[in-house]
């Protein structure tokens, strides 16, 4: 048991008080560390937490606003709002309207040229 395998460096014949000094030390510093970390551990889960909740919130409440109001145009002659990339623009009496189809468009120019 005794004879030169790993256990050599806790040799219990090695000047008695000396040799278990280190062991105990090298203990209580883990034990330090593990407390360190275990703390670190719960400040930095804190922190996350903290951190993540009112930006999840402001990401939910960003959401609906700019995706419906940003690139939508009203077409007056049904009231429909068209989004701006599919809409059709043309200038009636000056001024550029956005309208849902053709038909709108066509209306909108047969009105402006009737009330003139
Ligand atoms: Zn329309």
């Amino acid at each position: 048991m005794f004879d030169g395998d790993g256990g050599a460096s806790l040799c219990f014949d090695d000047g008695g008080g000396s040799g278990s000094g280190p062991v105990i030390r090298g203990v209580i510093y883990l034990i330090y560390g593990l407390i360190v970390m275990f703390l670190f551990r719960l400040v930095t889960r804190s922190i996350v937490r903290f951190f993540a909740a009112p930006a999840d919130v402001q990401r939910r409440a960003r959401r609906p606003g700019p995706r419906a109001a940003e690139d939508l145009v009203r077409d007056p002659i049904c009231n429909t709002y068209v989004p701006r990339s599919r809409a059709l623009a043309a200038f009636v009496q000056g001024h550029e309207e956005h309208f849902c189809s053709e038909a709108c468009r066509d209306r909108a120019r047969a009105t402006a040229t009737r009330a003139s």
